[in-house]
């Protein structure tokens, strides 16, 4: 059920370039990128988790979560092994950081998880728990078929993601949630071996198209947990998405790289909370406390 990648082009005689995320990832002949999802086999690109999901099940809209987007629904919720970052404090780092190949899967077409919401009585297809971005093509395709059945789509995402995809994504997708880690962008290299640039972009992008956006900030202690830190994300917040965007300020729990750093207090979160209410933010949320 592998499918031919979109957005990538060849360098020179088997050598492929992905251009689906800022990692550009310049893959050989039988290698893989960093999401391990996207492998060059004999000069093409293949999307090897189209059709895998290695998780499938029903939430609430809340869990994702979501505070305004159909509160009260269910949402059948996917995902794909693997992912373009490796954040150090991955909450599902077990299928996150993990081959397709290495771990358990279904065979799902795209109408089959159309049939599937339907059956179960979600209205609402979510995209979450690893990186949709890595299983572009899979999401895109139950997206357009989702949207022709006038059905609802979520995108939760660590917004990781070139401006070109997201363009052609974004009238898919009705809602989004994106994880902004921290505005600090040596937390982005340090801890996820990522950037932090391309994210904000991506939020001003999806901002600027008039979809359901909110954002999510799972706050560890000692990493960016500090006052000034959440002063300064929710400044950013505030002048490039607004003050009535939803903010969540979210729990870390020990997990992955990071077994050894305490759970995030009630008392932090609840704390978050408060300064972003005080700088003038309309809906604020917390969870995992
Ligand atoms: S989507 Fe995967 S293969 Fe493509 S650039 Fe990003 S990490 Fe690399």
């Amino acid at each position: 059920m592998e499918k031919e990648a979109m957005f990538y082009r060849k360098l020179g005689k088997d050598v492929l370039k992905c251009e689906l995320c800022p990692n550009f990832c310049v893959i050989k002949l039988g290698e893989r990128g960093t999401c391990r999802a996207r492998e060059n086999r004999q000069g093409t690109l293949i999307a090897l988790g189209y059709g895998k999901p290695c998780s499938t099940s029903i939430d609430s809209i809340e869990k994702k979560p979501f505070a305004q987007f159909y509160p009260g629904s269910k949402t059948l919720t996917l995902a794909v092994a693997g992912c373009n970052l490796a954040c150090k404090h991955c909450q599902n780092w077990h299928i996150s950081q993990s081959d397709i190949d290495s771990v358990n899967y279904d065979e799902r077409g795209v109408s089959e998880i159309v049939k599937l919401a339907r059956d179960l009585n979600s209205n609402i297809i979510s995209f979450s728990y690893t990186e949709p971005t890595i299983f572009y093509e899979y999401m895109h395709d139950i997206a357009k078929l989702a949207q022709e059945n006038k059905m609802k789509t979520a995108m939760i995402s660590n917004g990781f993601i070139n401006p070109e995809p997201l363009k052609k994504l974004i009238p898919l997708i009705d809602a989004f949630n994106i994880d902004l880690k921290s505005i600090n962008s040596e937390f982005y290299e340090k801890i996820c071996d990522a950037r932090l640039e391309p994210v904000l972009e991506t939020l001003k992008a999806i901002r600027k198209s008039g979809k359901h956006l909110e954002v999510t900030n799972l706050i560890i202690p000692g990493m960016n947990d500090s006052e000034s830190e959440i002063k300064e994300l929710v400044g950013w917040v505030i002048d490039n998405l607004g003050k009535e965007t939803c903010l969540h300020f979210s729990a870390f729990y020990p997990q992955h790289k990071m077994i050894n750093v305490p759970a995030t207090r009630a008392e932090t979160v609840l704390r978050a909370a408060g300064i972003a209410r005080k700088l003038g933010m309309k809906n604020v949320y917390t969870g995992n406390i």
